[in-house]
């Protein structure tokens, strides 16, 4: 037995229960390991055989700093595989995880829930004992009501099968310390047994002290929306002063530093810019809205559409600065993107900001060479219309424009004469208030940044 595994057995007053994470995605795939790591048994299940032969043989199929050291130690361990297989998850696992994805449903601003409904249909049809089955996906509420009903319908275990909801906060580049560190763990619950297992389940991580909040499903399910919803409004909140700053001839990043000395309002999520992207924001709000018009609350959250225009405006607005810089015409200017990315430390491109942006200047007319530290790969699959350098100085090779749109560490730290030697004119467009503009103007630069004179 492994010291983990020794530890988290002395620790516990019942035999740790054994897990499975179905959907080995951003979400899953940390979920599995970490809680290997912690000294749990776990099986991942997902219907991508690609992605569980590479996650079998120790490469995560994303970027995600910390987490391939960490899988290497969970393999090691022997107390983490992985499997396509739903009858082996049924028989192994007494605490079922789902962590498929919710995307925005084609055509609508309402989540798509096939995937949920087809893993938890799956998985329910191979439970034969007592078990619980734990959504983790980001859901519109009565989504786990419905669950609960279609489970215990399917299982041939019946109402020896429960249902929870316990929402994942994880933030991408920081999933590993979010996950095993986590501020708070929300557990929905119907039953004091179905809190028992999540309260196994977690333990190691309850004894550090991390506080929890037990709730009905519906509110669990909430919470994750309402924190999202939050989050998003504080960005588009500056990103609306942005724009009457950028009218009045003010500047944001003043307005915002004193804003965030008040610590009723806290600079976190006050950073003018470009604004959100990501797997979750934008189609998180969108659900939530669309979720609280069918239950007839849609006022209540109406200002989430308005939040959602700011956070677009703000990327017709990058568009609009170039063209600018560019002499007043993108057809034929080369420019160049730093960032592809929805931000920085992932090589997640979904509803990017950045590969919008891209995007839009070169259906434009101008010829965009887009350069990323991780996404350049999964850019070029979406967008092969798109030019792509994985260097960023050999990037800038003779721009007209460079335009820097998902704030990397390595793009903070380029040095503006050494790009500046390669492109054709001296222009930036600081997208993400990243660059210091006196370093820049001083080397030559024309420099221009959302929300300032
Ligand atoms: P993802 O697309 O990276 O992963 C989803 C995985 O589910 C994929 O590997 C897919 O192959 C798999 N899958 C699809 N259908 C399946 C099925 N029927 N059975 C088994 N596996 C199946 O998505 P993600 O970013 O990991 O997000 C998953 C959920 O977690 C979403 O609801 C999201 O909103 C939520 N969430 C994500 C994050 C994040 O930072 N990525 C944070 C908090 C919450």
């Amino acid at each position: 037995m492994s010291t983990a595994h020794a530890l988290l057995e002395a620790t516990m007053t019942a035999p740790a229960p054994r897990l499975t994470v179905i959907g080995t995605g951003y979400l899953g795939a940390t979920h599995a390991i970490c809680m290997a790591v912690l000294g749990f048994d776990v099986l991942g299940v997902d219907v991508d055989p690609a992605k569980i032969e590479r996650l079998s043989s120790g490469e995560v199929p994303f970027f995600e700093p910390g987490l391939p050291e960490l899988l290497a130690k969970a393999l090691d361990s022997g107390r983490l595989r992985f499997t396509t297989s739903f009858e082996e998850a049924g028989e192994f696992g007494d605490v079922h995880f789902i962590c498929v994805g919710t995307p925005q449903r084609k055509g609508s601003n309402a989540a798509d829930l096939t995937y949920v409904d087809s893993a938890v249909e799956e998985l329910a049809t191979h439970l034969r004992r007592r078990a619980l089955v734990v959504g983790k996906s980001t859901v519109p509420v009565g989504t786990a009501a419905r669950l609960t009903e279609l489970v215990q319908r399917v299982a041939p275990a019946g109402t020896e099968v429960e249902l929870a909801w316990n929402p994942e906060f994880l933030r991408e580049g920081y999933a590993v310390d979010d996950t095993l560190r986590p501020d708070r763990l929300v557990f929905g619950t119907d039953s004091a047994w179905a809190e028992e297992q999540l309260r196994a389940a977690f333990e190691p991580i309850i004894t550090q002290g991390t506080p929890v909040v037990v709730t009905d499903l519906a509110t669990a399910e909430l919470v994750k929306v309402a924190a999202n919803s939050f989050l998003a409004t504080k960005i588009s909140y500056i990103n609306a002063m942005a724009e009457v700053c950028e009218v009045a001839g003010a500047d944001v990043t003043g307005l915002a530093e004193a804003l965030a000395y008040d610590d009723r309002i806290g600079g976190r999520f006050l950073k003018p810019g470009l604004g959100f992207g990501g797997g979750c924001l934008p189609k998180d709000i969108r659900a939530f809205a669309h979720r609280a018009e069918e239950l007839g609350v849609g006022q209540a959250v109406a200002f989430l559409r308005e939040v959602d225009g700011i956070n677009l405006r703000r990327r017709a607005r990058t568009v609009d600065l170039v063209r600018e810089l560019a002499g007043g015409e993108l057809a034929g200017a080369r420019v160049t993107a730093l960032g592809a990315a929805f931000k920085p430390n992932s090589d997640d491109i979904r509803d990017a900001p950045a590969l919008d942006v891209a995007m839009t200047l070169h259906r434009l007319g101008a010829h965009v060479t887009v350069t990323d530290p991780a996404a350049t790969e999964n850019a070029q699959r979406a967008f092969p219309e798109l030019t792509y350098d994985t260097d960023a100085i050999s990037a800038a090779g003779g721009a007209d424009v460079v335009v820097l749109l998902t704030e990397w560490s390595q793009f903070r730290e380029i040095d503006p004469e050494a790009m500046g030697a390669v492109v054709a004119q001296r222009r930036i467009v600081d997208g993400r208030h990243a660059l210091e503009p006196a370093e820049w103007r001083a080397a030559g630069w024309e420099y221009r940044a959302l929300g300032r004179p």
